[in-house]
């Protein structure tokens, strides 16, 4: 298996990286998970446009994104598998012990792991921790992934697949590592950037493919909406059969059907949409 680092690709067994790299001590650090299907890498335009802005919003350097696209294809190419995650990490780099920033460039990896398909419904729980909706790292795909990782052990102790959060005026915001649509009268709905969710490249595409509406949305819209689904890049769309102890039979109903089939044509018409 071979990673990029230092700008080439390094043996994953011997490629390391700074003990007191920033992204190790104190998460200063961003990312993207990119799908790569038959050696393609899907939507990287706007993956690398979302790491400019996270990295903008952290106070690091642009990343070079030449050099990550030339990473990316490397990688890709080195590695070849039927579906893959391809994982851009770019950290604020080798620092002093503390939270201020040392004088070293940041570290860029990009590795690629095999992936299976997901299945096309799952189980979720809500949680009752809250996403800062104005927080400094609000938006921003930072590595601090800390409260995502404790959120998604309860999931899975609950045998879900995802934990669902709330922001901090109640409002259905997101998943650990997804976003969150709920269909009401036929319609279809998303909580608004503002709740404080992540700007998902899935959740963009199934926005801009279906129609859905931005809508602020009361947690409890879980326990009546007629359909409900989540998106992400290794998601893709993604009905829900079980929130808590609600039973959603026959999930993906109709609504959710069409928008799986929608998102499939569209994004296999078009690898970088
Ligand atoms: N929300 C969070 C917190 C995420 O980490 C992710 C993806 O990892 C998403 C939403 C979905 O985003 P995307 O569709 O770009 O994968």
């Amino acid at each position: 298996m071979k990673i990029w680092l230092d700008g080439g690709l390094q043996d994953i067994e011997s490629a390391r990286v700074s003990v007191f790299d920033h992204g190790l001590t104190v998460g200063d650090g961003i990312f993207e998970t990119v799908k790569v299907t038959d050696g393609r890498a899907f939507a990287l335009t706007r993956h690398l446009a979302r790491l400019t802005r996270s990295a903008q919003g952290l106070g690091l350097p642009d990343p070079d994104l030449d050099e990550v696209r030339r990473a990316c294809a490397a990688v890709i190419e080195a590695n070849p598998m039927p579906l893959g995650r391809l994982r851009i990490t770019y950290t604020g780099g080798h620092g002093p012990l503390g939270s201020d920033r040392g004088e070293h460039g940041p570290t860029l990896v990009v590795a690629l792991g095999e992936t299976a398909r997901r299945p096309d419904s799952t189980a979720v729980i809500t949680v009752p921790w809250t996403r800062n909706e104005r927080g400094a790292l609000t938006g921003l795909k930072t590595t601090s992934y800390a409260e995502n990782v404790v959120a998604l052990a309860r999931a899975h102790q609950h045998g879900g697949s995802e934990a669902l959060f709330a922001n901090t005026v109640g409002q259905l915001c997101e998943g650990t590592g997804s976003n969150v649509f709920v269909v009401l009268d036929g319609e279809i709905h998303t909580p608004p950037l503002a709740s404080g969710c992540l700007a998902g490249i899935t959740r963009e595409l199934v926005v801009e493919w279906t129609g859905a509406q931005e809508t602020d949305l009361p947690l409890d819209v879980l326990q009546r909406a007629d359909e409900i689904f989540l998106t992400s890049t290794l998601r893709d769309v993604q009905a829900v059969h079980r929130v808590d102890e609600r039973e959603l039979p026959g999930a993906p109903g109709p609504v959710t059907a069409k928008a799986m089939r929608v998102f499939d044509e569209r994004s296999g018409q078009d690898q970088d949409p």
